[in-house]
């Protein structure tokens, strides 16, 4: 009770002093993570690839796959060019394909109602596939320098954490965040709050262990130097299901036969190994069997291939996208990652 009450004291003394943002400014001015490679000559573009990347994938596993499609795809024009295919090969092993199918829509999109240019306000930015409103908000603070509230995970621990806040549903969660991260976010300076607060949630406020002694805000924090406990969140951990699947892979000495997935439950728009429920294998029976076990978010895929050793490719009676890929090309395909690895090994 005396903690709260110093605390609200606390809080009414530095909003007219020095509030929240400007603190968070002044930190990420010294202690920013400058050197990200989205940080180096920022544009709309370069922020808007970097911000997909990050959804749902930490900033060490993104630094590579950015900074290879950026040689790729320097700029929006030359990625409004891009095929979807080349775009997921592109995108091939960093996961949940479908921001790289939503990239390829948004392209489409810019190109027929934005002229070849991102939109410069929010409501256009959200209108583009896979851009919501804290990716909008996101890109308009660091490219344009217009404040607008952002939400991403490190955000929602920070702002959550500061006013302490209670709720029963993750749906009076959310609706309590945006508006704390609504009246905190400053009309100006956006652009190094907005980093700022980012990576104070990645670097000090990290999930298990806060590192409040050297917090800009832990003097009017409500949560600051409390032992961690995990009642941030209200979702349960859920049983995945389990996908059996069993693949034939025959292949040649240069080629590989592989089709291209359509449904959309996973790996959808990706070359995958053809079922061998809906294809029968011609000519040869000598094959190598491979298990595979992978995890995605929603699934367990549980994969038994056979990789068959055949002396010629040959046409299949199927309606099934196929392909007869070059080995020495399999890098130009989007795979996934434990099919890519199986397919270069053979
Ligand atoms: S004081 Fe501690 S809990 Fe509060 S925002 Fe800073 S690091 Fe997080």
């Amino acid at each position: 009770m005396l903690l709260t009450r110093m605390v609200q004291l606390n809080q009414k003394k530095i909003s007219s002093m020095n509030s929240f943002s400007n603190r968070i400014v002044n930190w990420y001015k010294k202690n920013g993570r400058h050197d990200l490679p989205w940080r180096k000559n920022i544009s709309p573009y370069s922020i808007w690839i970097s911000e997909i990347m990050l959804q749902q994938t930490q900033v060490k596993t993104v630094i590579p796959y950015f900074n290879k499609f950026i040689e790729k795809y320097p700029d929006l024009e030359a990625l409004i060019q891009a095929s979807e295919d080349e775009i997921l090969a592109q995108w091939s092993g960093l996961g949940f394909y479908r921001r790289a199918k939503n990239i390829y829509k948004a392209c489409r999109m810019i190109n027929e109602n934005f002229n070849n240019k991102l939109p410069t306000n929010i409501n256009d930015l959200e209108s583009l596939p896979g851009i919501g409103r804290s990716t909008a908000g996101a890109i308009m603070s660091i490219a344009f320098n217009e404040g607008h509230p952002i939400l991403d995970a490190n955000v929602k621990r920070v702002l959550g954490r500061y006013k302490k806040i209670s709720f029963k549903t993750e749906n009076e969660k959310q609706k309590k965040l945006w508006l704390i991260s609504e009246k905190l976010t400053p009309n100006k300076r956006s652009f190094e709050y907005t980093q700022g607060i980012m990576d104070l949630g990645a670097t000090h406020c990290s999930k298990s262990k806060p590192n409040c002694d050297v917090c800009p805000v832990s003097n009017d924090c409500y949560s600051a130097f409390e032992e961690v406990t995990n009642n941030i969140s209200l979702k349960k951990a859920i049983q995945k299901p389990t996908v059996k699947l069993n693949f034939i892979l025959p292949h040649t000495k240069n080629e590989i036969l592989m089709h291209k997935k359509q449904a959309p439950e996973y790996w959808e728009s990706l070359w995958i190994p053809i079922d061998g429920n809906e294809v029968k294998i011609k000519g040869t029976q000598r094959y190598s069997k491979i298990k595979v076990n992978h995890p995605l978010s929603h699934l367990n895929l549980d994969m038994k291939i056979k990789a068959f050793e055949i002396d010629k490719k040959y046409d299949l009676d199927s309606n099934l996208e196929y392909k007869w890929i070059k080995k020495s090309k399999v890098n130009e395909y989007a795979m996934p990652t434990p099919i890519k690895k199986v397919v270069s090994a053979l």
